[in-house]
């Protein structure tokens, strides 16, 4: 059988070069808290991203927790199914009440048509996904937040890199709260950083980062610890500086990809949005069964079987986790479900071959009838 293909590989930058950046932590002996790693890091992805305001945290998923907790949010917060557990979870476990929107079915991401009505006088905020890389209707999201006076925290997990019109993804709602995981287009082996607007957010986060400490003798909020280390800064370090090289091989996959797979009846592909710069970050292919002639599980078992992992993503639908012993009723995001049983995310990484994705392609219209 050829190579095992997993859906996902992770950049790493080569040995010598991280060896090299992380040679001054043996001088220095700083290991973590907000050392010079941390700093030059913070400094670097400031001017990448094109924002003004950024913080880093150990992971994506304490970065979305504790802007929910620096915001002091109460009642009410809406948000989408279609995404990682991390969304759903980190509003639960802010003692906050998820309210499930429906999404568009060609972004995936929130419907803002059904947005308004969703809207009670218990909701305080709104946590749009850009999922897959695929930017929200934040002109929308926007207007919305303005009427009802709701913050609005993107989970940007997915959108590292990313403009819309010209603007820096992070600059856009109240905060914008990104991953830098091992599996992301661009890691630090763990990370996370929020992007927010507001001065006095950004203070509160660097506090609840590291237990809420504010000063010497003052400990102001009950923080959590979730400071980044100086280990994962300099893979950041390492990584940034290689990451448009990155980005552009993942182009190059995605137009491999889209000449094998672009007309295909039963077929949904994934498309560039108007005023957006792409990260390539994921591949997902939402397969219509009826028309294609195979279901997604039948080309998942094909995959699997020559040694080809691709993922179910987002299935099943945060909405419908055991975790929450059928609290929420799934028949109200019908799109969100109708997608998750039918897509599959291809693989996808800078230095995936052009030959294994013609192999993949290839497997994959081999189960059309
Ligand atoms: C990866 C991811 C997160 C969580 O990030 P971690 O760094 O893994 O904690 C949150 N939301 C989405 C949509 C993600 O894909």
């Amino acid at each position: 059988m050829p190579n095992r293909i997993l859906v996902t590989r992770s950049s790493m930058p080569d040995f010598d070069e991280y060896i090299d950046e992380i040679r001054d932590i043996w001088d220095s002996h700083w290991l973590t808290n907000m050392g010079p790693k941390h700093k030059a890091l913070q400094a670097m992805l400031k001017e990448y991203m094109g924002v003004e305001n950024i913080d880093l945290f150990t992971n994506g998923h304490m970065a979305i927790e504790l802007t929910l907790q620096a915001l002091n949010l109460q009642g009410e917060v809406i948000t989408t199914p279609f995404t990682f557990a991390s969304t759903t979870h980190a509003i639960v476990r802010n003692k906050l009440e998820p309210v499930f929107c429906d999404i568009d079915p060609v972004t995936y991401t929130i419907d803002t048509d059904q947005l308004e009505s969703l809207i009670t006088d218990r909701t305080s905020a709104i946590m749009p996904v850009h999922v897959y890389g695929n930017v929200c209707n934040i002109e929308a999201i926007d207007r919305i937040a303005k009427k009802y006076e709701l913050k609005v925290i993107y989970d940007a997990a997915h959108t590292f890199g990313e403009t819309y019109k010209g603007q820096g993804i992070g600059t856009f709602g109240d905060a914008s709260c990104f991953s830098f995981h091992a599996t992301k287009v661009f890691n630090t082996i763990e990370g996370g950083a929020v992007c927010f607007r507001n001065l006095s957010l950004g203070k509160k986060l660097y506090d609840l980062k590291n237990f809420g400490i504010h000063g010497p003798e003052e400990v102001s909020a009950v923080g959590a610890n979730a400071k980044m280390n100086e280990f994962c800064a300099a893979m950041g370090i390492c990584n940034l500086r290689h990451v448009d090289d990155q980005i552009a091989m993942r182009k190059a996959v995605v137009e491999r990809y889209n000449s094998h797979l672009e007309g295909v009846e039963g077929i949904q592909l994934n498309a560039v949005q108007k005023d957006v710069k792409s990260n390539y970050a994921y591949y997902p292919v939402v397969f219509d069964e009826k028309v294609f002639g195979a279901s997604r599980s039948d080309v998942f078992e094909k995959l699997s079987e020559n040694g080809i992992g691709a993922r179910k993503y987002f299935y099943p639908l945060t909405n419908t986790f055991s975790a929450f012993h059928g609290k929420y009723d799934v028949n109200r995001t019908p799109v969100a479900l109708h997608i998750s049983k039918r897509v599959l995310t291809l693989p996808l990484y800078a230095d995936l071959s052009m030959e294994d994705v013609d192999r993949i392609c290839e497997i994959i219209l081999s189960c059309k009838k």
